[in-house]
C-alpha cells in the first residue's frame, strides 16, 4: 500500500512563471505578478524603453508641415 500518489499530486504547485522577451533589452523577462515592470525584465528597461519611444515619437511629430497636414487629410479621407 502506497500513498505516494496523493503526496505527489498536492506536493508540486508551479508558480506559472512565463518567460517573455523584454522589449527593452531583448533579454529574458519573467511575466508574472512578481515582476511589476512586465513585460520588461526590470523597471530600468521599462523606463528606458518608454523614454526612447516618447522621445522618438516627439521628434517625428515635432515638425508639422502644412503640406504634410494637407496630404494626411487627403489620405485619411
Ligand atoms: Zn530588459
Amino acid at each position: 500500500m502506497t500513498v505516494d500518489a496523493n503526496s505527489e499530486d498536492g506536493g508540486s504547485s508551479p508558480a506559472f512563471n512565463r518567460i517573455v522577451r523584454c522589449p527593452g533589452c531583448g533579454g529574458d523577462s519573467v511575466y508574472a505578478a512578481a515582476n511589476p515592470a512586465r513585460p520588461f525584465c526590470s523597471e530600468r528597461c521599462k523606463n528606458m524603453d518608454f523614454g526612447a519611444w516618447a522621445g522618438e515619437s516627439f521628434r517625428v511629430a515635432a515638425p508639422p508641415n502644412a503640406e504634410d497636414l494637407d496630404l494626411g487629410d487627403n489620405t485619411l479621407q
